[in-house]
């Protein structure tokens, strides 16, 4: 079969999901067997997310070859297990520098650079490269239609309407029905006007996704068939629901693989019940049905949008599915540290997880969470900046280096925590400049990492050497590690070279660990990643002390 493309739009309001829908698709196809690569197109000016504030735009998602790409992209690996790469994630923003650079190279041969074609060819060439033998790729368009900075992309999927083939390319277009109580209806209005937008750049979408808060009504779906130009049954329900998880499950219950398959042609008579769903049910079962629960603290700067801590809230949540149990999460927002007693805060918390942050902000407070976790023994996890308040921590209370700190934060008598500009990936060095560019300058992706024996690390992971994806511009300083070991600290994880430290660990402490890599980004809800699901599990030992 050659590859077929599926591009998914929204409509009438942003934040409904489409990211998850696109992701939730893929799961379905790959459950009746088929191969499937997700992307995401996204028409803001930024170059990626990477600069982006995860306050206003959720985490950066961080691929294996170092991209730092949209947090759907963290969706689509949750949901497909496929891991995504540079290549799946492309703004407005690198379209045209790319296109820039070429112009001032004199690439354009004096020709006039315009939107159509040059933009659109160079989205249209990121849609159709990087691909070997998938069955389908689902394109999502970020954004809303009608967005201005969304045209272009709009205008290129048209086009490969036209050249592939209508036989290859389907239209989904992710709409709201809004409930309004005074009426006691859903309207089917805004879906009507978003559908008239597409309509208006030459787009007629072949599937509706509709999403509701509650049922849509027989004769509801009959009027946007009709006013939308679309078969009934490819106006699908896309309710609400109590886990994400079951979203692969609802979506083949109201038909949508089914209305996909039958539109390419591609569903033999008989097959419409060929699906091997089990995966999801048995996630959403084990979702439903916790046999306890455990609540974690997670202290942390972006604690006002959750979706700055995306995938380190599903990681937990596959953590919990690892032990049956649901994991409550309680953010703590650390600058309250800075004045005010930890204890009140964390005292009967079942655990403690510092996660990922930039800056000064904050920190002091993080490493007095830390101290709290140390000294109570409460189970500690430690996440890059995490790891990094942690050795800071540790150098303080129990090494007696009273002015250790982090470069990060201003010059630095006892930089435990430095800025490192050379270091070694394979057999490449790579560099990055003090001042340089805010853009990509840190280490990132993945990286091998050597666990030592007789670790507590090695014995989760149970092999001797793994692979985790990084997004950080400062290291744990080398040059203390004797000093910290003295204290009982272990450098239980180092880079292939041993000049960087990987992962530090506590012994004599029921779970302390700190690690410099990002695993919240590499864990799956059929998959639980090895370290979350043994931070939950002590979490579950610690819930029946206190
Ligand atoms: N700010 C720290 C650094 O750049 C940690 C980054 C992170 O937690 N992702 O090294």
């Amino acid at each position: 079969m050659s590859t077929r493309y599926i591009f998914i739009t929204g409509g009438v309001v942003s934040s409904l999901g489409k990211g998850l829908a696109s992701a939730a698709l893929g799961a379905l196809l790959q459950a009746r067997g088929y191969k499937v690569r997700l992307r995401k197109l996204d028409p803001y000016l930024n170059v990626d997310p990477g600069t982006m504030s995860p306050y206003q735009h959720g985490e950066c998602y961080v691929t294996d070859d170092g991209a730092e790409t949209d947090l759907d992209l963290g969706h689509y690996e949750r949901f497909t297990g496929v891991p995504a790469r540079q290549t799946d994630n492309v703004t407005t923003g690198r379209i045209y520098s790319d296109i820039i650079a070429k112009e001032r190279r004199g690439d354009y041969l004096g020709g006039t650079v315009q939107v159509i074609p040059h933009v659109t060819d160079a989205i249209r060439e990121f849609v159709v490269s990087d691909l070997t033998d998938e069955d389908f790729v689902l394109c999502e368009i970020g954004g809303t239609v009608g967005d201005i900075e969304g045209l272009p992309f709009l205008e290129a999927i048209r086009q490969l309407g036209n050249e592939l083939g209508r036989e290859r390319t389907c239209y989904i277009h992710v709409t709201l029905l809004p409930f309004i109580g005074a009426a006691g209806e859903l309207k089917t209005k805004p879906t009507q006007h978003s559908v008239k937008e597409l309509l208006s750049v030459g787009i007629q979408p072949d599937i509706l996704l509709c999403r509701a808060e509650r049922p849509i009504p027989e004769g509801e779906r009959r009027k946007i068939a009709l006013f939308c130009n679309v078969k009934e049954s490819r106006v699908i329900p896309a309710l609400d629901v109590d886990t994400i998880y079951d979203v692969p499950n609802t979506y083949h219950a109201e038909g949508l693989d089914i209305e996909l398959l039958r539109y390419f042609k591609a569903l033999p008579e008989g097959d419409e019940e060929k699906v091997d769903l089990s995966t999801w049910e048995d996630i959403t079962q084990r979702i439903r049905q916790p046999e306890g629960r455990v609540r974690i603290a997670v202290v942390g700067k972006y604690t006002v949008l959750l979706d700055a801590y995306k995938s380190l809230a599903e990681a937990l949540t596959h953590g919990g599915i690892a032990n049956n149990v649901k994991v409550e999460l309680q953010w703590v927002d650390s600058e309250i540290f800075e004045t005010e007693d930890p204890t009140p805060h964390l005292d009967g918390v079942h655990a403690i997880l510092v996660p990922g942050g930039f800056g000064e902000r904050g920190a002091e407070g993080k490493i007095k969470a830390v101290t709290f976790a140390r000294e109570r023994k409460v189970p500690y996890f430690g996440i890059c900046f995490g790891m990094q308040m942690a050795v800071i921590e540790a150098a303080r209370s129990l090494a007696g280096i009273d002015k250790a700190g982090s470069t990060e934060f201003g010059p630095c008598a006892e930089p435990i925590v430095g800025l490192l500009t050379e270091w070694v990936r394979g057999n490449v060095r790579e560099t990055r400049a003090e001042g340089g560019d805010m853009g990509g300058t840190m280490r990132l992706g993945a990286y091998p990492c050597m666990l030592g024996e007789g670790s507590r690390v090695r014995e989760i992971y149970d092999v001797a050497e793994i692979s985790e994806r990084h997004r950080h511009r400062y290291e744990v300083n080398i040059a203390y590690k004797e000093r910290l070991e003295a204290t009982g600290m272990v450098f239980s994880g180092m880079s292939p070279d041993g000049v960087l430290p990987e992962i530090v660990e506590l012994p004599d402490h029921p779970w302390f660990v700190g690690v410099q890599f990002h695993p919240e980004l590499k864990s799956k809800p059929f998959a639980p990643h090895p370290l979350f699901a043994s931070f939950v599990a002590a979490a579950l030992q610690q819930s029946r002390l206190v």
